[in-house]
């Protein structure tokens, strides 16, 4: 699959649920409205997606959400997708906030999952509990080791916020650094209604970046995961830290991925409305060659990248919908 603009497509996200059993404050707002289960794609479907997207040349599937793992059954996705792996799909990974991950870790790696992204933003218990309205950093923390003791390689993803973690961002480099879990900071995205004020949250990375070269020696690396992120060597720790900044650093020249959502809308671009209505076509009866031919047409209206702005009049996101439906 190559698109419009010669970039070959081999990486699916897909989003299994919207629902969550945290509400990070620069995700949702507190009384988010769930969609109606008869809206969500059954597993069965979302394979039946996913396999078309492997025939067609993605190599590369990341399960999310919402929460994924909080999905009933979400296991047995991840064994189906699993058996692909070696025959068309070279890495099967999952981006979890950590939750349910002390339950489902050993499951995750015997269905082929060897890399898991774990969202943190703080080490701090309370600021924990205050960030994600609700939550309990000891759960998430649990989560974090029995992935590790399972064999997962961990990396951390921290969402950088001005005034509420840019001061812990040392404390987090040298706490991954001691336990081997690489780091990844990013930028707030102005994608759906939250409560409050989000040009008030933004923290450019690059003021990041410049502050952390006072404590630590950051060479820049060629290592890539197939995302957006670029890298950086910590020599102190010999860990790794990465920066995924939509805003400052636009990266769309190399964007090789799509977006599936838990209802089957495609999004060909995170920060763009183009996109197809796969349940609909599913539902109708589509048969294996209609889907394939689906899946070509909506990629070749792939959009040339995004362009996130916030109306600062009305304070508006720039997308209505929010992270948590078209999945991180
Ligand atoms: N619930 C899982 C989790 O938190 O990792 C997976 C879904 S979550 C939407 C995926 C990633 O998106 C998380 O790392 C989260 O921090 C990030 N995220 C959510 N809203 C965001 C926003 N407005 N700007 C930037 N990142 C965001
Ligand atoms: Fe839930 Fe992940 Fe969104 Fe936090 S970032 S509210 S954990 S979906």
């Amino acid at each position: 699959m190559i698109d419009p603009f010669g970039r070959p497509i081999t990486y699916l996200r897909v989003s299994v649920t919207d629902r969550c059993d945290l509400r990070c404050v620069y995700c949702m707002s507190e009384d988010m409205t769930f969609l109606p289960k008869a809206e969500i794609l059954s597993l069965e479907e979302l394979e039946r997606l996913c396999a078309a997207f492997i025939r067609l040349g993605t190599n590369k599937i990341r399960i999310t959400g919402g929460e994924p793992l909080v999905r009933k059954d979400v296991i047995s996705l991840f064994r189906s997708l699993g058996t692909r792996i070696g025959n068309g799909l070279d890495e099967l990974t999952v981006t979890t906030n950590g939750t349910q991950l002390a339950r489902h870790a050993a499951d995750l790696h015997a269905a082929g999952v060897r890399r898991v992204n774990v969202s943190l933003d703080t080490l701090d218990p309370a600021r924990f509990t205050a960030m994600t309205r609700w939550g309990k950093i000891e759960k998430t923390l649990d989560g974090i080791f029995a992935a590790r003791a399972a064999g997962l390689a961990v990396r951390i993803n921290a969402v950088a916020m001005k005034g509420v973690n840019e001061d812990e961002f040392d404390d987090m480099i040298a706490w991954c650094g001691e336990h081997g879990f690489d780091l990844c900071l990013i930028e707030t995205m102005p994608l759906g209604d939250i409560e409050g004020d989000r040009t008030d949250q933004y923290l450019p990375l690059s003021t990041v970046r410049s502050r952390l070269r006072q404590t630590w020696t950051l060479t820049e690396t060629e290592y890539k995961t197939g995302g957006p992120a670029r890298y950086f060597t910590v020599a102190q720790t010999g860990s790794r830290i990465g920066f995924i900044t939509p805003m400052t650093h636009n990266f769309c020249e190399s964007c090789n991925r799509v977006r599936l959502t838990c209802t089957g809308t495609l999004y060909m671009c995170l920060g763009q409305d183009d996109q197809a209505d796969f349940r609909r076509i599913l539902r109708a009866g589509a048969t294996d060659a209609d889907l394939d031919a689906a899946i070509l047409a909506a990629i070749a209206h792939k959009p040339q990248g995004h362009d996130f702005v916030i109306d600062r009049r009305s304070q508006k996101p720039a997308l209505a919908r929010h992270m948590s439906v078209t999945g991180g």
